[in-house]
């Protein structure tokens, strides 16, 4: 080596790089944890997106199709999912046992 001074220098910031990053180890682990954090945040924010979607539309389309009454007692129709697949029940059931297909 040519400049024993530069040498020095090269050294020392190499090694205050090195240093920098052992010595910074718990922000990697606070940034690892906060991505860990955030995704699972997404994941449940995700799901409560879709259920809200949801029951938004659930709630659009019967404002949409108010005239979905049951024609026996004018009770919601609201959409059940049966043996059969889905269809629509009258809100009063069991006391009104008004269906009606699905399509
Ligand atoms: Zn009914």
């Amino acid at each position: 080596m040519a400049d024993p001074a530069l040498t020095n220098v090269l050294n020392s910031f190499l090694f205050g790089i090195v240093k920098a990053f052992f010595e910074l180890w718990w922000l990697w682990l606070l940034i690892l944890a906060l991505y860990l954090v955030m995704e699972f945040l997404n994941s449940i924010l995700y799901k409560v997106d879709k259920y809200k979607k949801h029951s938004l539309i659930n709630k659009l389309y019967f404002k949409r199709g108010g005239s979905k009454k049951c024609p026996q007692c004018g009770g919601n129709l609201v959409k059940r999912t049966g043996k059969y697949g889905d269809f629509y029940g009258c809100q009063n059931y069991p006391k009104c046992r008004f269906t009606e297909k699905i399509g």
